[in-house]
């Protein structure tokens, strides 16, 4: 594959520490087969999330320096809000240490009890800030983008059918918003066409409902939109960014992903009563509305990240990476949700170990497997994190995909390292009967996965 040399030189090192087989035998048996209670010195790749996890560029750390720390009218705020505008074209724009407090402060601010919000795929915690404000939060993904066999160039594509009918069913009363995430990110890293986009913005203005962006990977999805979109071939990342928040009418942010650092967040709005609203919300929560949760130094390093995740060198570099991965594990025979997405690589773990049934976990199996075999720390995004159980009858339903992602951090990791990872997938698959099922020995009453204590079966 046409895949570019890093366009990037290793200034600052960390090292990582190397463990051999038996301790970490030892290290997983201790940490009750539960990745997330591995320490990090234990590990040797880390792909755990693509979040908060990027290398900071030395303009970036030179920006450190220069952060101005003052509580009102901090210049780095300044410089924060002219580069988000540049690109985002929004007219406010609200700093948050994360992008969950941005969800938290439009969503408190915009949701009735009864109010349903629609998304391609709502993110968990988009999710879970929704149901917090007792609103419902609703998928409507085209159906390629529920099919891991399926190639489609723009799986994360909101249905345009389902959204008006929506609308139509439940009354415009009921919607105060609609999301598109960018790109996909429970769907896969999928990317979102600028037509679907456009479409998508009709219908919200046909029925004057604002189209609000989770724009966590924009950088990564206007990249897609370039390559396999028609139209854009020729036109830079900050034109094709600035064209599709045109669409909408604001946008929330996690900086931890394209804003290419380790703490940060944003909320941009157009609506001057409800940025105000927000604003006086801000100041209660997270802070004055110069600084919002982050010392100014992050603000600045927001700002340089920013900057320099339009780079489409950068960009080239950061897709093909991932699709290097993809690709060699196809070529290992190893069954991977297709087409690779933007920022991980999903692996079916029912077609990896179709004997192990989902009643004991082989997504979480993989995860130690990998954790044996390599030192690789993945994450199981299947039935411990999301099986549900009857409360009445106890009956447990499965979710239909049992995946282990591997997120790979932006500028991390080199090509040998995926090769690395690739090589261990590969060789743990052609020895899957090897691989045990697991019971739980603990789990707590919600979010289980985090902290759940298992067993090996057998
Ligand atoms: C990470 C993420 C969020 C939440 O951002 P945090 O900074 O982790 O609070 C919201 N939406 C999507 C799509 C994300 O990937």
């Amino acid at each position: 594959m046409d895949f570019p040399a890093e366009p990037f030189k290793i200034k600052v090192i960390e090292p990582i520490s190397i463990t051999t087989k038996e301790e970490r035998q030892k290290i997983i048996e201790d940490a009750h087969f539960n990745i997330f209670s591995v320490p990090s010195d234990k590990i040797y790749i880390d792909l755990l999330t693509d979040s908060g996890t990027s290398a900071m560029s030395d303009y970036q750390w030179s920006g450190i320096m220069l952060g101005d720390e003052s509580y009102a009218g901090s210049k780095s705020y300044f410089k924060f809000e002219e580069t988000i505008r540049s690109i985002f074209g929004y007219k406010h724009i609200i700093p948050t240490h994360q992008g969950r407090v941005a969800e938290n402060l439009l969503f408190s601010s915009v949701l009735k009890p009864d109010s349903i919000v629609p998304n391609n795929i709502h993110f968990d915690t988009t999710r879970g800030n929704i149901e917090h404000n007792n609103a419902k939060a609703v998928d409507l993904v085209i159906d390629e983008g529920l099919d891991p066999h399926k190639e489609h160039p723009f799986k994360g594509n909101i249905d345009i059918n389902k959204l008006e009918n929506l609308i139509n069913e439940v009354g415009v009363a009921r919607i105060p918003l609609v999301l598109i995430t960018i790109t996909n990110n429970s769907g896969g890293g999928q990317p979102v066409s600028m037509e679907n986009i456009r479409q998508a913005s009709d219908v919200c203005k046909k029925y004057g409902i604002p189209l609000i962006f989770d724009a966590c990977r924009f950088a990564e999805n206007c990249f897609f939109i370039k390559r396999r979109e028609k139209g854009y071939e020729n036109k830079s990342i900050l034109e094709i960014a600035r064209e599709l928040f045109s669409y909408g009418n604001g946008c929330t942010m996690s900086a931890k992903k394209d804003a290419l650092v380790n703490i940060g967040g944003f909320l941009c709005i157009e609506d001057d009563e409800l940025a105000q609203r927000i604003t006086n919300l801000l100041i209660m929560i997270e802070g004055f509305p110069t600084y919002g949760g982050m010392a100014g130094r992050d603000l600045e390093a927001v700002a340089r990240g920013l900057e320099e995740v339009l780079n489409e060198n950068y960009l080239n570099f950061r897709i093909s990476q991932v699709k290097y991965l993809g690709e060699k594990l196809q070529e290992g025979g190893v069954p991977i949700l297709v087409p690779v997405g933007g920022h991980a690589v999903y692996v079916n773990a029912k077609e990896f170990m179709p004997d192990i049934p989902q009643s004991q976990f082989p997504g979480v199996a993989l995860t130690v497997a990998l954790y044996k075999e390599g030192g690789i720390r993945a994450v199981e995004i299947g039935s411990l994190m999301f099986a549900s159980k009857d409360p009445d009858t106890g009956d447990v339903t499965y979710p239909e995909l049992e995946m282990v992602r591997l997120a790979i951090p932006r500028r991390v990791y080199t090509v040998r390292h995926m090769d690395y990872v690739a090589e261990t997938l590969i060789n743990i698959y052609k020895n899957r009967d090897s691989i045990k099922g697991l019971e739980l020995v603990y789990e707590a009453p919600s979010l289980r996965h985090f902290t759940a204590k298992l067993k090996e079966i057998g």
